[in-house]
């Protein structure tokens, strides 16, 4: 029985700013329980939902180097145990991320007290799988200041990018200082990538905590395929293309499964009514006259509806979607959007919304509740992503027989089947060039389609929600990975 720990900034269901709250929360509940003992660590935000904090029991306390005060609570849901790393200096306020500078203090310090507290919570895992940036310094800790420790020895290291661009980057004197790492960490090629701007003081020098997750780890995975392969070339990786292409022996892939339980149309208590692949027409209108009601629009179950949750940031490729709104709303269509980011995107879509009325609906915000209403409710999907490492909306819009429209890119490109009217196959729409031109002529294809090729339109509807996005196969090949080591 192998036991595993994970270590994340965000968890669902006790926070969640994006993607990665989604994949630590679910993948820990799909993996084999005869195969391995999988437990969570966390830090105990202040924000976090009272429900939960209420729950949780004390474990054990102690001063971390002889001055910094750690906690370890606990709490058991659906069978997996979650310890959550308390100290309010840290992780007060109403949310989980501030500014860089802040923040790269209080993940340094919640990566160094996760191991300071091993010893003293009654599990010893065999292999500690690290999740993005913020849990980058645990590898690069086990393996210089915590190695003379016997308790440590043996312990294996998983470190898993969930989105590049996220890299907790400063430069050296501050990284050192906030982490009391030893200087051998700050080599280049080491957290210091070996291209710097020579003429600066050494301390002046990038640091990347990532390129430490990346470097001291046994393995690293990333969240699909094709992101694995774009990640080693230098327009996508961010900077870290030359440790990637080191480690690609030990570079794997695994695209991220959807929790079913919590993502599925014949039992989401958040549309207004369940369907299945039997019953999907009659109820996707319903939800969608129901979408119409909830935002103002002309109810008209037989509107082309578009769909997009989405944070508003450059990413996620709202540029072209700037590019193509005159054109677009010339055409006989819907657009609904759920999203809160950047101002200069919150600010675009809301002058879109008052300039096309009746066609345009926009709340910025995150609203979980109604985006599960937009996912049943729309016809179609928009994903133009620059970038995507696996991407959940487009997997969760392919459950609820909502087809994604997608920029052919990492995870989209591993998830999405392009409609092939010769063949009858495919569960969306894709284009390959970053173009708002190749994107609107995604749309207006699937529009065209909906209104004039009506069983074309189901057939790949039904496709699309017979698709199996669970963590099945994704959480069988983390397994053997965890067996391998
Ligand atoms: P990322 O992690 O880059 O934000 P993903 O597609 O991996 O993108 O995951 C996004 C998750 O966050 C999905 O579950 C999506 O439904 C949710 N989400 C994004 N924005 C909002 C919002 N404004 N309101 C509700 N849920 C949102």
């Amino acid at each position: 029985m192998k036991k595993i720990l994970f270590v994340a900034s965000e968890c669902v269901p006790f926070v969640k700013t994006g993607g990665l709250a989604d994949v630590v929360g679910s993948l820990p509940k799909n993996l084999d329980k005869a195969q391995c003992d999988t437990r969570v660590i966390l830090p105990q935000y202040e924000c976090m939902k009272e429900k939960y904090k209420s729950q949780l029991k004390s474990l054990c306390y102690f001063q971390m180097d002889n001055r910094i005060y750690v906690g370890i609570n606990t709490l058991v849901l659906d069978g997996i145990t979650y310890y959550f790393v308390d100290n309010n200096q840290y992780f007060s306020g109403p949310k989980p991320y501030f500014d860089l500078f802040s923040d790269l203090e209080r993940f340094a310090y919640f990566a160094k007290a996760v191991l300071s507290a091993l010893p003293l919570i009654g599990f010893r895992p065999d292999i500690i799988h690290a999740h993005d940036w913020q849990a980058a310094l645990v590898p690069v800790y086990l393996n210089t200041i915590f190695q003379g420790d016997p308790f440590f020895r043996g312990i294996r290291t998983i470190m898993t990018i969930h989105n590049i661009r996220f890299q907790g980057c400063w430069n050296v004197g501050h990284l050192k200082w906030i982490s009391g790492l030893p200087a051998e960490c700050f080599q280049p090629g080491k957290l210091v990538s070996p291209y710097q701007d020579t003429s600066l003081p050494f301390d002046e020098w990038n640091a990347t905590m990532l390129r430490g997750g990346i470097v001291y780890s046994d393995w690293v995975t990333t969240v699909s395929e094709s992101y694995a392969k774009e990640i080693q070339t230098p327009s996508f990786s961010d900077g870290l293309d030359d440790i990637l292409k080191w480690r690609k022996d030990r570079l794997l892939g695994i695209v991220n499964g959807l929790d079913y339980e919590i993502w599925n149309p014949k039992t989401d208590k958040a549309i207004a009514k369940n369907y299945d692949k039997r019953n999907f027409w009659s109820g996707k209108k319903e939800n969608k006259k129901a979408l119409q009601k909830k935002f103002g629009l002309p109810e008209d179950p037989d509107k082309f509806t578009l769909g997009l949750v989405s944070r508003l940031t450059d990413q996620k490729g709202l540029d072209l979607v700037d590019g193509i709104m005159d054109s677009l709303m010339r055409e006989d269509v819907n657009l609904v959007v759920l999203g809160s980011g950047d101002e200069r995107y919150e600010n675009m879509f809301r002058y879109y919304a008052a300039k096309y009325p009746g066609k345009v609906a926009v709340l910025i915000g995150y609203d979980e509740e109604l985006s599960h209403l937009i996912y049943a409710g729309a016809d179609a999907f928009l994903v133009p992503s620059a970038f995507e490492p696996c991407g959940l909306t487009q997997l969760i819009a392919l459950k609820y027989g909502t087809l994604p429209i997608v920029h052919e890119i990492g995870g989209l490109k591993d998830t999405v089947k392009p409609y092939n009217q010769y063949e009858h196959t495919g569960t969306g729409f894709s284009f390959a060039g970053y173009s708002s031109h190749e994107l609107l002529d995604r749309i207006n294809h699937a529009s065209w389609l909906y209104r004039e090729q009506k069983e074309e339109w189901k057939a790949m509807e039904k496709r699309a929600m017979a698709e199996d996005w669970s963590w099945t196969e994704s959480s069988r090949r983390y397994m053997d990975l965890y067996n391998s080591l």
